[in-house]
């Protein structure tokens, strides 16, 4: 498109969940003004650090603006003819299942859309998996477990309503700040607002806690299902709910640990725990909001079923102020969700082992073939790239070398991998490094599509900008090598609102109400209309011009054939034990002014000013134990590789954990990855 100069543009932010509205201004001067839009119901007119300096991060010096093949640049043609005649030679070779697809949360929908009706029903693999895997499989596969769907009950309003507000695995303050300036300024008109923080450190989120409980790594499990039974014993569970509603709960609340014995299990003095459990039975509005620190576990999954019990027990769900409530790091992992973007998922919130499902999106695509059963999981994927399974890899918007855990393992892998296509904005990432075709991306600002946030809001991104050298829209590469691969009838689409019309209009075909994820009133937008597209919640069926239901579940109705929400009995993992050799647990995490592996915001001078470089938080009696003194160097070391970090010895920090961030990778400090 023609840049207009004065115009401003409506689009969304593409770093976290929150998916704000952004109002994009471009200047005479070339430059780009950039402000919060106060229509988006997500932000109302507010932005993060991050938000606000996206107008610092669209220089082109580290664009990748044309194709490439062995680092040579090439042409469209002849780099698309060769990505098709690889992964043809390998289908034909080895099956589908020797190829494989790694996507991400930075995907537009209809990106995501093509890639996922490409690889399941054309080439015929579900070996299409994303780093959204990361970030929240565990609250897909725990709501999926509990309410049959993968379901958010709720919106963001409900913080504002909430008379306690519960932060799980949830540093809302610097990874998802407007939601914290959200809270922060309903607790301001609402002092006796509660808010209560879980989280092993002391967090910049517990600025605004009344109560913060320290709890030891991987212990909520146990918490929330001694919550549980501390609800029951004092009287709480709404049992015309459970009854009409739930199943499976009484069964779950005889697995809850004996109140003597969960100081132990969570590393909570009895105290704050009375407190905790006291205040949660007798606040009726309540809502557990639950992110990263959740899901990125080893027992994340079940840490969602746990909290996920409590709220059905006490039908504190589906109504205004309460609910269980996942927050996405990424800003559109909910979109890669609803298109199918998983390896175990189909597309329109479909399963990919139910045989009508399969049908439905079979015949809709009018496809050769559908896969039917779940492919290669992110970290199986790169096992199976390692062990020479996968000959042909697209890795596309995303930096597995960096992000991925055991990543110089995933490195290693890649590099022996055959075949690898990179499809992203930038030439410089530790990952599009070792691609034999590299296939220049259109960025933000300049692609068009939608994205949902984490209260199943979608968002027009608008482009502004024009497009550089010879980038292209994701959904045109995936689009292209179809075409090439004899499959260009169904892949034949010419504009963005295309793909959304498909992706609305399938989610609707013999639906009926009985899949939550239904928009299909748009299933004939035109481009007009697509261009002119508001923000608007899911579900939205065909004849609706508003959601007719903005929260799910308060009268029940959930999307399991009997229609109950099943309470899980989850088990207490065994947490892994630290050894003499490895004394400490390691957390990662974000920092406020860094998104993922900085290959944006590493461009704005002004936002590395915050933390400028990679660092470690030790409790200071662990430092003077081991003779460390602040601001020096120290090497982090466990089997998976080592970092070379800065010492910051805070209080913040329990004794026998230590804190890192994830963001720095080789491009930005010699030493000091991670991964997530
Ligand atoms: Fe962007 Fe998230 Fe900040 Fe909003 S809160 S401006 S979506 S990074």
């Amino acid at each position: 498109m023609t840049p207009a100069v004065g115009v401003t543009t409506k689009t969304t932010c593409p770093y976290c969940g929150v998916g704000c509205g952004v109002l994009a201004t471009l200047l005479a001067d070339g430059t780009v003004d950039i402000e919060g839009d106060p229509d988006h119901p997500a932000n109302f007119g507010r932005l993060c650090s991050k938000g606000s300096a996206l107008g610092e991060t669209l220089a082109l010096e580290e664009r990748l603006l044309y194709p490439e093949i062995g680092n040579k640049q090439v042409g469209w043609g002849e780099a698309l003819d060769l990505v098709a005649a690889k992964f043809s030679q390998a289908i034909r070779d080895f099956g589908p299942d020797s190829v494989a697809f790694y996507a991400s949360g930075q995907m537009l929908t209809e990106d995501y859309y093509a890639a996922n009706k490409l690889m399941k029903g054309f080439i015929g693999t579900a070996n299409i998996d994303t780093n959204s895997r990361l970030c929240m499989a565990s609250s897909v596969a725990g709501h999926k477990r509990a309410f049959g769907s993968d379901t958010v009950p709720g919106n963001y309003e409900d913080l504002e309503l909430a008379d306690l507000i519960v932060l799980v695995g949830s540093n809302l303050a610097w990874c998802h700040p407007v939601l914290y300036q959200r809270i922060a300024a309903a607790k301001e008109r609402r002092p006796e607002m509660k808010i209560v923080l879980i989280d092993p450190r002391r967090t910049m989120s517990a600025d605004i806690a009344d109560l913060h409980l320290p709890i030891k790594p991987d212990g909520d499990v146990a918490l929330f299902l001694g919550l549980l039974g501390h609800l029951a014993g004092v009287g709480k569970i709404d049992r015309r709910y459970v009854q009409d509603h739930v199943s499976g709960l009484d069964e779950t609340i005889a697995a809850a640990p004996r109140v003597s014995e969960l100081p132990l299990l969570t590393g909570l003095s009895s105290e704050a725990l009375a407190q905790y459990f006291d205040l949660f039975a007798n606040t009726e509005k309540a809502v557990t909001v639950f992110s990263q620190g959740v899901n990125q576990s080893a027992s994340g999954t079940d840490k969602v079923n746990a909290i996920i019990n409590c709220h059905l027990a006490t039908s504190r769900i589906g109504r205004p102020g309460m609910g269980p409530f996942s927050v996405t790091g990424q800003p559109n992992a909910m979109g890669g969700r609803e298109v199918g973007g998983l390896s175990n998922m189909l597309a329109a919130h479909m399963d990919i082992e139910n045989d009508r499902h399969r049908d439905i999106v079979q015949k809709f695509w009018r496809a050769p073939t559908i896969a039917t059963m779940p492919g290669l999981k992110a970290v199986d994927m790169f096992k199976a790239v390692a062990d020479g399974r996968i000959k042909a890899l697209w890795i596309m918007a995303t930096n597995p070398v960096d992000s991925l855990p055991d990543a110089d393992a995933v490195r290693e892998a890649i590099k022996a991998c055959p075949f690898v296509v990179v499809s992203d904005v930038s030439a410089r990432t530790d990952t599009i490094v070792h691609a034999t075709v590299k296939l220049p991306a259109a960025a933000w600002g300049e692609k068009d599509g939608t994205v949902t946030n984490s209260e199943r809001r979608i968002s027009r991104q608008r482009g502004f900008l024009e497009i550089p050298g010879d980038a292209r829209p994701d959904w045109w590469h995936v689009a292209e090598v179809a075409k090439r691969l004899g499959h260009g009838a169904a892949f034949d689409w010419h504009r963005p609102s295309e793909i959304f019309a498909e992706h609305a209009a399938l989610s609707g075909v013999e639906n009926n109400g009985e899949r939550d994820f239904d928009i299909s009133a748009h299933s004939t937008i035109s481009v007009a209309g697509y261009d002119a597209l508001r923000p608007f919640q899911w579900p939205l069926p065909a004849g609706y011009e508003t959601t007719p239901s903005e929260r799910f579940f308060a009268n029940g109705n959930f999307y399991t054939a009997d229609r109950k929400a099943r309470a899980v009995a989850v088990h207490i993992p065994i947490v892994a034990a630290v050894t003499p050799d490895y004394a400490f647990i390691l957390n990662t995490g974000r920092i406020r002014d860094q998104w993922h592996t900085m290959t944006r915001t590493g461009q704005s001078p002004r936002l590395s000013q915050h933390l400028a470089e990679p660092f470690c938080e030790i409790h200071p009696a662990d430092a003077a134990r081991l003779g460390i003194a602040h601001a020096s160097l120290v090497e982090v070391e466990n089997q998976y590789g080592k970092a070379i970090l800065r010492a910051l010895i805070t209080l913040r920090q329990q004794v026998g954990s230590v804190f890192a961030p994830m963001h720095w990778s080789g491009e930005y400090a010699s030493a000091a990855r991670v991964d997530t």
